[in-house]
Order: structure tokens, then sequence, then C-alpha cells
């Protein structure tokens, strides 16, 4: 054969172009299971709409748990990877749609999660001093699309809190605020938040669960962890710890449960010491109307029974506890992308192992993980195994030959981007970011302070660029 007809080495196998959508847990775990498979190599491009990875572990995750939000270090292996591209300040709907992002890559998988609040439905509940766990927390973790001027206000002056929910984001903001300026100093929340945090004049945070101890959600470390603030005492009533026979055995049955009253019988012993902050749970307690004309004054809280099922059900029989300001901590759910399904009871896309229903049937191609997929419950950890679920799925898909790597054709995902005017931020540039947060955190002596403005991070961006040109 002469070297004319020599066909040289044949040439590699198509990669499958993925685009994971939601730079958070569940889309990195997804990036992540996508590069450790050997079936079919892989380029995966995860795109967020912020111009920062991590999700809840950024923007979720309580800034005074240094350790959980640790996580983002082994989180970062799988955005080094040289066959994962990040791609934020980018919004699937606004820059590019999922039809477009279809055409544009082999399979998409959805790992956008459950940003929305839960509603209380109840009169008085969209008083000024009212706020969802989700705007406080967005709030308190630099969240760049937070409403700063809402949260403040409901802040000033605050002395009595009533946190509607006994989860662990519940759990979260009681801590949060009940926290002194020095216990929070050393975390990584902005200057603004930490000077609002010290001038609200917290004294009791009453945190209110609709039914007993027994079906709390809380776990036992974040729930012990209530118990060890500087200047803060936990209060429980006695007479809430009381278990019928139902409860007793829902708690001889589940080890965090039994935990949890452990726990919350230690403190049914204490009492409020003088001068400092109080946190008391209050269970069988479901509020009925926030009270108020033009701000909230109190909540009106009706009693409960809770049946042999685990339902809660009013008494009739209720109190005001004052509160000057309200926090429902009651769930997220997930919303609507145009062009994508959504069961708006339970806030999921349809889904079957993580492939997306249309009208019940399968779409080839298009996948969830994640909160988005099955709802906002589990620790960050548990969005690995529910990545691995559906990177598995997408692999039959690709062996049943229902997705074909390479069928997308060459075109570049970031340049069809930035001639659709959007202005992608890629690995280089959250580095830049992140370097930008550490060096105005050691301008107070801090490790690292959140921007939490648009215009600052992207400026961060561009400031290193203009330095390497
Ligand atoms: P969650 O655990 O589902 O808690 C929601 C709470 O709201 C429950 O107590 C629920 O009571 C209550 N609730 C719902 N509707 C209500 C209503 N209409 N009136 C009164 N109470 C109502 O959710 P979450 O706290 O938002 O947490 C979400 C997920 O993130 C969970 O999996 C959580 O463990 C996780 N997370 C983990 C950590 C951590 O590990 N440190 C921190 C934060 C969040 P019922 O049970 O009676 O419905």
């Amino acid at each position: 054969m002469s070297a004319a007809e020599d066909p040289g080495p044949p040439s590699p196998p198509p990669r499958l172009r993925v685009a994971v959508v939601g730079a958070g847990p569940a889309g990195i775990y997804t990036a992540e299971a996508l590069t450790r498979q050997q079936e079919v190599p892989v380029a995966v491009d995860l795109i967020d709409r912020l111009p920062t990875p991590f999700g809840l572990v950024r923007h979720g995750i309580a800034p005074d748990h240094p350790k959980m939000r640790a996580i983002r270090d082994t989180l970062h292996r799988a955005l080094d990877h040289p066959a994962v591209r990040f791609v934020g300040n980018v919004e699937i709907g606004r820059d590019l749609s999922c039809r477009e992002l279809h055409a544009a890559v082999d399979a998409v998988v959805y790992t956008y999660g459950a940003a929305l609040d839960r509603q209380l439905a109840i009169p008085g509940e969209e008083l000024p001093g009212s706020l969802a766990a989700t705007a406080l927390v967005a709030w308190y973790t630099g969240h760049p699309d937070a409403d700063r001027a809402t949260v403040e206000a409901a802040l000033a002056g605050a002395r009595s809190v009533v946190v509607v929910g006994v989860g662990n984001v519940a759990l979260d903001v009681a801590r949060v605020l009940a926290r002194t300026p020095a216990e929070l100093e050393p975390t990584d929340m902005p200057q603004h938040v930490l000077d609002a945090l010290a001038g609200a004049p917290v004294e009791r945070v009453t945190v209110l669960g609709r039914r007993g101890p027994a079906q709390a959600t809380f776990t036992t470390q974040e729930l012990r962890e209530l118990g060890e603030l500087a200047e803060a005492d936990v209060l429980v009533d006695p007479a809430d710890l009381e278990l019928d026979p139902a409860a007793e055995e829902r708690v001889a049955a589940d080890r965090v449960a039994s935990r949890n009253l452990a726990v919350l019988q230690e403190w049914a012993q204490h009492t409020a010491q003088p001068g400092r902050t109080t946190v008391t749970l209050r269970f069988f307690s479901r509020p009925v109307r926030l009270l108020g004309e033009d701000r909230v004054t109190g909540v009106e809280v009706e009693r409960t029974v809770v049946d042999a099922d685990g339902r809660a059900s009013g008494t009739g029989q209720t109190t005001v506890l004052p509160a000057d300001l309200v926090v429902r901590s009651v769930g997220y759910r997930g919303g609507e992308l145009p062009e994508l399904p959504l069961d708006p009871r339970r806030g999921t896309v349809p889904n079957d192992l993580g492939r997306v229903l249309r009208g019940g049937e399968p779409s080839p191609g298009e996948y969830v993980a994640g909160w988005i997929k099955r709802g906002p419950t589990g620790v960050v950890g548990t969005n690995k195994h529910d990545a691995r679920e559906t990177v598995a799925t997408l692999l039959a898909d690709v062996a049943a030959g229902v997705v074909r790597p390479g069928s997308s054709g060459d075109d570049d995902l970031v340049t069809t981007l930035r001639a659709n005017g959007a202005d992608p931020v890629l690995l280089e540039d959250w580095r830049a970011i992140d370097a930008a947060e550490v060096a105005l955190g050691a301008t107070r002596g801090r490790a690292r302070t959140t921007l939490h403005e648009w215009e600052s991070l992207l400026a961060a961006v561009k400031d290193a660029a203009a330095r390497t040109r």
C-alpha cells in the first residue's frame, strides 16, 4: 500500500457534548460522573446564571458553617477537569432558549435547583416584616439578586423574631439571627450584612413546628449547634415533648428523631438567663394569621394535634406571639424554565430516572438531576448519587442510539453565546472573582468577603483581564 492510500490511525470516536444547566452541587456532580465514566468520551459545558459556581454551597449553606462550605474545594476538582468548561453569567431562557441549547449539544442535563419559596397561604403573609427564608438566606450569603432594601427594612429594629418551620433552613436562620457580631466576623458574609445583623437588636427567636418533635425535619448535628451559641439560650416546653403512642413508635424507629428528642429533653430543663438572647422551639403550633397594619407586629398561632398518621389539625385554641420579623422557612420549590415541563404541585420536572418526560413520554436527550428532579430534600452529598443515576440513564440512551455523540455538529457553544450578545464568564474569570474576594477579605483581616453585586463580580473579571493584557 502506498503512503497516499494509508488511511492513518483511526479517527477518535466523536465526543458526547453535554450541557449541564446549573453549576450547583447537582450540576457539578453530574459533570464529575460524566468525566469518570469510560464508555464514551465527553465534553461538558457547565452553565450557570451567576458568574460564580457552587449554587447553594455558596448561596445556601450558612456562612457560619465553614466546614460544610469547604466542600467547594472538593467540587472544584470537577471544574478543573479538562473535559469540563464552566460557562457562567449565562441564563438559559434569556441568552439561549432551551431549544437552541438542545440543538447546540448532544444532550442537556437540567440541574437548576429549586430557588423559589413555598407560601404559607395565611392572611398577613405579604406584610412588610414578613420574609421568606429564601430572601434572608440570599441576602446573608451575598447573592447578587438579593433584595437588600426589603430584608434590611424587615431586620431594622427587630427584637422578636418568629421563624415558621422546623427544618434545617429554619435552624440556620434562627442561629444566624441569634449569633453575636464576634461569632459572625470570621465568616465570608458581605460587610453590609455583618453591619445590619450587628445593628439588629434581636432578643427572642421563636421557632414554630406545626407538628411534634417526632416529625421535625431538622437533623441532630444542626439542632445541637443551637445550644452552642455564645450568648443565646435554647428553651423548650417539656409539655411539647410528651409523646403519644404513635409518636413514641416513630421515635423508636427513627434514629434521627430519637437523637433529636434526647437533645430537646436536655433543653427542656433550661431556663432563660438574664441578658441573653432566647431561642424557643415551640411544637404543635401553626401560624394562622400575621398581625399588623403597616408591618408585622405579631403572629396568631393555633395549637395543633397530630394524628396517628402524623397529620396536624387545628384545635381552635389560639395565642398571639409578638413579632417584629417573621421568617417563613417552609421549604423551597422549583421554578419554570421556558419550554421545559414542570409539575406545579411538586415543583419538579416530570422525569423517569432523570429522563425528562414530555406528555408522559421520554424526551430524547433531555435530563434532570438534583432538586429540580426529586424536590428539595437531602444534603449536598445526596446529589452525588442522584447525578450518577441521571448519568447512567443518559449513557443507557447513548448505548441504545437514542442520543448520538457528535450529532450536534462542531459549533462551539461559547462562540454561539457570544454571537448572541451574552458575556460568558469562564473558569479563569471565576478564579479572578475568587481572588478578588480573598483580597477584599484581607482588607479587614478576614479570609474572604463575598462580592454581592453583579457589577463588582463582573468588574473583578474585567480588572483581571486588563491586568493580563
Ligand atoms: P424541610 O426540611 O422540608 O422543612 C420545611 C419545614 O416547613 C417543615 O418543618 C415543615 O413542616 C414546615 N412547613 C411546611 N409547610 C408549612 C406550613 N404551611 N405551615 C407551617 N409549617 C410548614 O425544608 P428546609 O428546611 O427548607 O430544607 C431543605 C433541604 O435542605 C432539606 O433536605 C434540609 O435538610 C437541607 N438543608 C440541610 C442543611 C444542613 O445539612 N445543615 C442546612 C439547610 C438545609 P411539616 O414537616 O409539618 O410539613
